[in-house]
This record gives C-alpha cells, structure tokens and sequence, in this order.
C-alpha cells in the first residue's frame, strides 16, 4: 500500500514515516518545508534504509499537489500539512484558515478525482475546548477557542460531510493530545524555528543553554500543584498509532475517531522534574502570569483506540524526556545545527 504523507518532512509526520517503512509500507512525502527542512527526511531514510519520493509542494498549488496523483498510484494519505501555532492563529488568522482548509479542499478534490477515498488526518484535543471533565472520550462536546482550533474542527466537519457524500470514503480523525520526545538515535526530533511556544522544546533548550529560563505559566491553577496538567505523549507511540490506524481502518469506511494520548496527566512542574532526572540537571524556571487560553487539565480517555486499534501508548514520561534530550543534546541547533 502506498501512502501519500503531506507535512511528512515535520515533526509527527517524519517520525510517523519511519514506523510507515518499518512497518513495510511505501510512502510518498510532500511538505512545502515551511515549518520543517529536507534534514529530517535523511534522517527517514537513514534510520530505516529505504529510500521514497519526496516532493516539495504547497498544497495550496492545486497543479503541483495533482501531479504526485498523476506521477504515483496512491492508495491513500495521512494528512499533517497545516499550520500550528495557537498564538500565531489568533494574529494572523486569515493566512491559518486559508492555509488549513484550502489546502484540505484541494487535497480532498484531488483524493476523489483520482479515487483515493482514504484519509487520516491530524487533528487535536483542542477540538475538546474547556472540557467539563477529564478523562475526555471522544463523544464530549465540541468546541475550539482560537482559529487554529478552529481549522481543525472545521477539517473534521467537512470530512464528515465528504463522507456524508459518498460512503466510500474511510475517514479517520486522530485527536493528539500532547506529543513530545523524539527518535531513540537522536538523528530526529522537533526543530521550532524562533522561541518555541511549547513546553517541551522550551525546557530542552533551557537544558542546552540556549534559553535561560522556562517561565512556568501559572501555578494557581485547581490541580494537585496549581500547575496545569496535561497528556504528553511520545512521538513514537504517536507514530506507530498512525500505523495502526491504517492497518485497521483503511478499508473499513465510516467516520472513525480515536483519542491518541497516555491516559495520563502530568503538571508542568512534573515534566520540568522529570526532565531534570534525564539531563542530569536543574533547569531554571520562574513563576509567570497565567497564558491566556489554557485550561488547567486536559487528558485522554484512550480506551477507544486501545479496543478498536489495539494501540496503546508504551513510553513513559521518562522515555520521552530521554529521548528529547538525547535529540536536543546531539543536536544543539536542530537540524541546521
Ligand atoms: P510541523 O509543523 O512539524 O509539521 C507540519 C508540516 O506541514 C511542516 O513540515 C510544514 O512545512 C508542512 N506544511 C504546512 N503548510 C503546508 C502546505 N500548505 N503545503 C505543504 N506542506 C505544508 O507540525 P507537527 O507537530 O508535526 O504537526 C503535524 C500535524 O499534527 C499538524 O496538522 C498539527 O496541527 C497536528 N497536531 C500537532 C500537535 C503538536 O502538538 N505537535 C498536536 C495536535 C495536532
Ligand atoms: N507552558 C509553560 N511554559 C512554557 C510553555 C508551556 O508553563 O513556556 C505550559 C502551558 O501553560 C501548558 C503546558 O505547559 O499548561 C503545555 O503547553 P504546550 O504549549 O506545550 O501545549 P498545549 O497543551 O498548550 O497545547
């Protein structure tokens, strides 16, 4: 089977290649490398040996997007190109929306005019909003609060109505919750262009020296330790959920939905800890004001993907910090280091 990965030169996507080859499927990647770089398709194929097509490609050329149709018989795509950036979405949202969904809408007119009616696509545990509880299952209501949220929710719908459409299609939404770690050989991992917004990459870079200190964003919050919690998962686990999603669901249509997370909740303060245990030393944090937006808990109920994928998450918080900084020592500067 030969999948199309868009976004496949990104963090998720590249490392989710790796486990597609190991796996023994063929894959075909396209990334515009806005957010990412060529580096870490080397990477793919020096860990796994094989070697695949890649196409630098905007998906919101129509002709360019088509042509990897025309060139390659593809049996279906897992979908990561998008923009990211919570903060960024709320200041530039027009260039969000316009990137996120246009370039799903080409994608999908392409998809049926080749009769490719199979998709995974990247969504999020943003889609849950504010949930009311935690462990959230994937029936909780829907909500988003900034544009990029937004995007996602908004892919998801248009997927359904697709589907609504026509019952060929095999559509599955993958909501992530929090990937971090990176590849066990350290020749892979998250590479943020600027100041990272996320925790993970801050705490690795305050590690390194890059950055001097993590600002802990609220410890007033109703959690065991006032910091907010969240479901961090490894980037791995993520990957191989990739896998199976498409060794179970490819040839099954219907709409499927599956919360990728741990089942577990981690406080900021846990994570810096934990880090701390895997570099072997202090990372320098202080208190800060609250960011706007964030909920104080947010975790996965994973029991869904676990009866129907048979997939479960296996790293450990330990593993993933690890791993993140074995990736982040080695390579101080990412991959343009
Ligand atoms: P990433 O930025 O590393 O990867 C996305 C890739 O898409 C990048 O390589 C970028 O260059 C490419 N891209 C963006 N716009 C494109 C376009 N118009 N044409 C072609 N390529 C384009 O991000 P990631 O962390 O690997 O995330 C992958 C997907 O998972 C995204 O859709 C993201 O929204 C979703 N997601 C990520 C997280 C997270 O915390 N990392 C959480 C939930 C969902
Ligand atoms: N966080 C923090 N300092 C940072 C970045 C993040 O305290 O520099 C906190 C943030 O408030 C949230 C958690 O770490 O509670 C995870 O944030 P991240 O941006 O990584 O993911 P999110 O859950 O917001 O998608």
């Amino acid at each position: 089977m030969n999948i199309l990965v868009t976004g496949g030169a990104g963090y998720i996507g590249s490392h989710t290649c790796v486990e597609l080859l190991n796996a023994g499927y063929d894959i075909v990647v396209m990334d515009n490398l806005y957010n990412s770089c060529e580096k870490s398709l080397e990477a793919v194929k020096k860990i796994t040996g094989k070697d695949f097509p890649f196409y630098k490609c905007d998906m919101l050329d129509y002709e360019a997007t088509e042509k990897i149709f025309k060139e390659n018989k593809i049996d279906g795509v897992i979908h990561f190109a998008g923009l990211k950036a919570v903060g960024e979405s709320c200041r530039i949202p027009l260039t969000y929306y316009h990137n996120n969904i246009t370039g799903t809408l080409n994608l999908l007119d392409i998809m049926e005019k080749y009769n490719v009616f199979n998709m995974v696509f990247s969504s999020s545990a943003t889609v849950y909003g504010s949930p009311k509880t935690v462990p959230i299952k994937e029936d909780f209501p829907l909500s988003t609060a900034s544009p990029y949220g937004s995007t996602k929710l908004m892919i998801e719908n248009i997927l359904r109505d697709v589907y609504g459409a026509n019952n060929k299609w095999s559509i599955t939404l993958l909501r992530y919750f929090n990937p971090i770690g990176a590849h066990e050989s350290g020749t892979m991992g998250e590479d943020p262009k600027g100041i990272p917004n996320n925790l993970l990459p801050y705490i690795a870079q305050v590690a390194v020296g890059r950055l001097e200190c993590l600002s802990v964003f609220g410890n007033d919050y109703p959690t065991p330790d006032g910091t907010c919690v969240r479901d961090y998962i490894h980037v791995v686990d993520l990957a191989i959920g990739h896998v199976k999603t498409v060794d179970k669901k490819s040839n099954e249509p219907g709409v499927h939905i599956y919360n990728l997370g741990t089942g577990n909740g981690y406080s900021v303060l846990e994570v810096v800890k934990a880090f701390e245990d895997a570099c072997g030393k202090p990372i320098n944090f202080k208190i800060a004001p609250r960011r706007a937006g964030d909920i104080p808990e947010c975790y996965a109920d994973a029991t869904k993907a676990k009866e129907e994928l048979g997939w479960t998450a296996e790293r450990d918080i330990a593993k993933m910090c690890e791993d993140n900084w074995r990736w982040q020592k080695l390579n101080p500067n990412g991959y343009n280091g």
